[in-house]
């Protein structure tokens, strides 16, 4: 995935400014900014959420700007949401077989079962809910209401749905939000896990420093929509610009 020139402005304000980034295959990429910087804005831009003021997204070296929703997601590009867009009231195993089964970016229940193209077939859409909910360690608790989980399990289902349509991005929205420490050290593991498993490229976007860190190969830093600098955790660690954009909004 590619983006080149990529801007969004509400009224006066630019969400994102001449944003560009390029993803290798199968890297693991964050994206840190304070609150505000921009960050769900260029997921909901890349998913088709939100349309861009100007700039180009490129996925599998074809344009994806104007692409519905569904479309985007069909061609293999899934999402989590910074807040919880689960369907409370379907069970844990048939939030990730309608995932599975619908390949339909997340929307309210009645709407997506109506706009939705049946595309996968029952037993494989099963298949999939069966080894992502072993996967993220939620098999006992399939038969569960998903408003009726613990917190840190609906994180796990949101991505776990994110992975039912079988995606080759996965962009995931402040996963971290929430979670205690030992919960964030067991994401950065399975983060890691989902990467080796499915060959995914996974981009994570946080306000907070720690999750990316300890996860991320490479790290890109926005600061009120722009890209102020890109590197190692290493380099950007040890980045003026970073510390003077973080302090500037502590
Ligand atoms: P982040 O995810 O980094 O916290 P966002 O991308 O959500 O930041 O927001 C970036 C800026 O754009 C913020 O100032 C936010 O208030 C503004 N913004 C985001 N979405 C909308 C919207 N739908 N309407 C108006 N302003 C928005
Ligand atoms: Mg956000």
């Amino acid at each position: 995935m590619r983006t080149r020139g990529l801007t969004k402005a509400f009224r006066g304000l630019v969400a994102l400014k001449d944003h560009a980034i390029e993803l290798r295959e199968r890297e693991i990429m964050g994206v840190i900014g304070p609150n505000g910087s921009g960050k769900s804005t260029f997921f909901n831009l890349i998913t088709g959420f939100s349309k861009p003021n100007a700039g180009q997204i490129e996925f599998r070296g074809r344009s994806i700007i104007g692409l519905r929703t569904e479309r985007i997601v069909s061609l293999g590009i899934a999402r989590t949401f910074q807040g919880s867009r689960l369907f409370p009231s379907l069970t844990v195993e048939d939030n990730v077989l309608a995932a599975a089964q619908l390949r339909h970016p997340v929307g309210p229940l009645d709407s997506v079962l109506r706009t939705a193209r049946y595309r996968t077939r029952v037993d494989k859409a099963e298949a999939i809910a069966e080894r992502l909910l072993d996967l993220m360690g939620l098999t006992a608790q399939a038969g569960r209401l998903a408003s009726q989980l613990p917190y840190g399990d609906q994180r796990r289902l949101e991505i776990a749905r994110a992975l039912a349509t079988e995606p080759a991005l996965l962009l995931l929205d402040e996963p971290a939000a929430g979670l205690d420490s030992n919960e964030t050290t067991a994401l950065v593991e399975l983060i890691r896990k989902i990467r080796d498993l499915f060959g995914v490229t996974v981009v994570v976007v946080e306000h907070d420093m720690d999750l990316i860190m300890a996860v991320c190969e490479r790290i890109q830093v926005l600061a009120t929509g722009e890209v102020i600098c890109v590197g190692t955790p290493e380099q950007v660690r040890n980045d003026p610009r970073v510390r003077e954009a973080y302090l500037g909004h502590a």
